[in-house]
C-alpha cells in the first residue's frame, strides 16, 4: 500500500487543479516542484507593492464560464481587459488591428476607408499567389492585411519572437490574425477576462489548500522513491525528459526578463507595449501594476516594476517556454507520445508532458474533463 494515491510533479495550473479534483475525490496526494515556489509560470512575485508576473504576462481569458466560475470560486478576477499598444519606431498603434489602427495608420475614419485601403495593399500579394495558398507566413500576412501593416506591425516582431525570418516560418502561425472593423481595443474575443485580485499565486493557494507540497524537489533527483509514494504518477514536467531524451531533445523558444524598479508611478501608462521594429531587441514592455491598479490606484503605489521581454532559442538547461510545433519536433513528440501510452500508472499533462502551447483555461478545462470522465 503505498501513502499516497497521486504523486504530482510539478505544481503549476496543470498539477495544483489536477491535485484539487483529487482530493475532493477523497484521495490522497502529494506535489513535488524543482522550482523553490508552487504555481509553475502562473507564479507572481511580490515587488514594492507590485504582483509581478514573474515568468510573463499571465492574463486569463475564456469563453467556458463553468471555468471562469471556477476559477473565481478561490478569489474574485478583475476587470482587465488586454488592450496592449505597439510601438513603432516611437509612434504608437493600437492592438489587435481594429479602427484605431487604422486611423492611426491611414487616417482612415470610416469602416470602408479602411477596407478599402486594406484591399487595395492586399491585391499585390493575392495577384502574386495566383489562387495558390499562402506558403509562408509573410505571404499569408501580405494577403490578410497588406504591405504597411505588415511591414510595421507584424514582420519585425515576429522575427524577434521566432528568430527566423518571416519567410521561413509557417503561415498558420498569424493564419487567424483578427482584423476588426470597430475601434475596439480589447485583444481577447472570449466573454470572460481577468486577472486574480491579488495575484495568481491566491489562485494556486486556493487550490492547493490542505494538500502536501513538497518544493524544491526535482523528480529525477530520486525517482524510484518519490514513485514508491503514490500508487500513480500526475506528470506535467517535460515529456522527453521523462523517458530519458533517449530520442533527442524536444525544442523550445525561450524567453528572458530584464526587470527593472522605476522610481515612478506610471511609466508607460499600459500593460503590454509590443516594440515592432527589428532595431529594438526586446519583443514587448510589461508594467505589472497595470494588470491590477486601475485609476488612482496607480498613483496611489509610488514605484513601478517592468520587465523586458527577449525573445531567444532554448538551449538544454534554459527554461522551456514555447514548443517549435514544426515538422520534426511533432514527430519526435509523437515518438515520445507513444511511450507515454504505454504507461498505465502515469498521467501525462500540462504544457510540457504533452508539448502544446496551452493557455490557462484549456489546462483548467482539460483537468475537469479528466474528472468528468471518471464520473466525478
Ligand atoms: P507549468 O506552469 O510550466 O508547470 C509545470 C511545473 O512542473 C513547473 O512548476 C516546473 O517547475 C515543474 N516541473 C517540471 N519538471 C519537474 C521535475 N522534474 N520535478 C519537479 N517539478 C517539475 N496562458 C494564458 O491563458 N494567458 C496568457 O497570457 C499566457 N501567457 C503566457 C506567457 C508565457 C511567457 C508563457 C510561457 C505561457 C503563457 N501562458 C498564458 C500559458 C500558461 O503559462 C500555461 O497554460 C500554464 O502555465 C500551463 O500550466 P502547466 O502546469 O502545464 O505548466
Ligand atoms: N504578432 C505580431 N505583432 C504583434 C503581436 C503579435 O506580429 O505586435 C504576431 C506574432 O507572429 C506572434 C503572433 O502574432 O507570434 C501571436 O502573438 P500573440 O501575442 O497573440 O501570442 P503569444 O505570443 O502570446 O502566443
Amino acid at each position: 500500500m503505498s501513502r499516497f494515491d497521486y504523486l504530482i510533479v510539478g505544481s503549476g495550473l496543470f498539477g495544483a487543479t489536477f491535485a484539487f479534483f483529487a482530493k475532493q475525490q477523497g484521495k490522497k496526494v502529494i506535489v513535488i516542484d524543482k522550482r523553490s515556489h508552487t504555481g509553475g509560470n502562473v507564479y507572481c512575485e511580490y515587488v514594492e507593492g507590485i504582483n509581478v508576473h514573474k515568468y510573463g504576462a499571465h492574463i486569463f481569458h475564456t469563453s467556458n464560464k463553468m471555468v471562469w466560475d471556477f476559477v473565481n470560486s478561490f478569489v474574485p478576477f478583475n476587470r482587465y481587459t488586454n488592450s496592449p499598444v505597439a510601438n513603432y519606431k516611437g509612434k504608437l498603434y493600437n492592438l489587435p488591428f481594429n479602427m484605431n489602427t487604422f486611423y492611426q495608420m491611414w487616417g482612415a475614419v470610416t469602416p470602408d476607408e479602411a477596407r478599402a485601403i486594406i484591399d487595395e495593399q492586399k491585391s499585390d500579394a493575392l495577384r502574386a499567389l495566383q489562387g495558390r495558398e499562402p506558403a509562408n507566413l509573410e505571404e499569408q500576412a501580405l494577403s490578410l492585411v497588406g504591405r504597411d501593416i505588415y511591414e510595421k506591425l507584424i514582420k519585425g516582431y515576429t522575427e524577434k519572437q521566432w528568430g527566423r525570418s518571416c519567410t521561413e516560418l509557417p503561415a498558420f502561425i498569424i493564419r487567424r490574425l483578427p482584423l476588426r472593423f470597430v475601434f475596439d481595443n480589447n485583444y481577447f474575443n472570449d466573454p470572460y477576462q481577468g486577472i486574480p485580485i491579488g495575484g495568481y499565486n491566491k489562485l494556486i493557494e486556493g487550490l492547493l489548500d490542505g494538500v502536501e507540497t513538497r518544493t524544491g524537489c526535482d523528480f529525477f533527483a530520486d525517482r524510484s522513491g518519490l514513485s514508491s509514494l503514490a500508487d500513480k504518477i500526475v506528470y506535467t514536467g517535460q515529456i522527453d525528459e521523462f523517458f530519458d531524451f533517449r530520442f533527442g531533445h524536444l525544442d523550445f523558444r525561450t524567453v528572458s526578463f530584464e526587470q527593472e524598479i522605476k522610481n515612478v508611478p506610471n511609466w508607460q501608462g499600459n500593460a503590454v507595449v509590443n516594440y515592432t521594429e527589428r532595431e529594438v531587441p526586446y519583443t514587448r514592455i510589461i508594467e505589472h501594476k497595470h494588470f491590477e491598479m486601475f485609476g488612482q490606484a496607480v498613483y496611489d503605489c509610488p514605484k513601478t516594476v517592468i520587465s523586458r521581454e527577449f525573445s531567444t532559442e532554448w538551449k538544454p538547461g534554459m527554461e522551456p517556454y514555447y514548443p517549435v510545433n514544426d515538422a520534426k519536433n511533432s514527430a519526435l513528440y509523437q515518438k515520445y507520445k507513444a511511450l507515454a501510452d504505454q504507461e498505465e500508472d502515469v498521467i501525462f499533462g500540462g504544457r510540457l508532458a504533452e508539448y502544446k502551447y496551452y493557455d490557462m483555461a484549456p489546462v483548467v478545462e482539460k483537468v475537469m474533463a479528466h474528472f468528468e470522465a471518471l464520473g466525478n
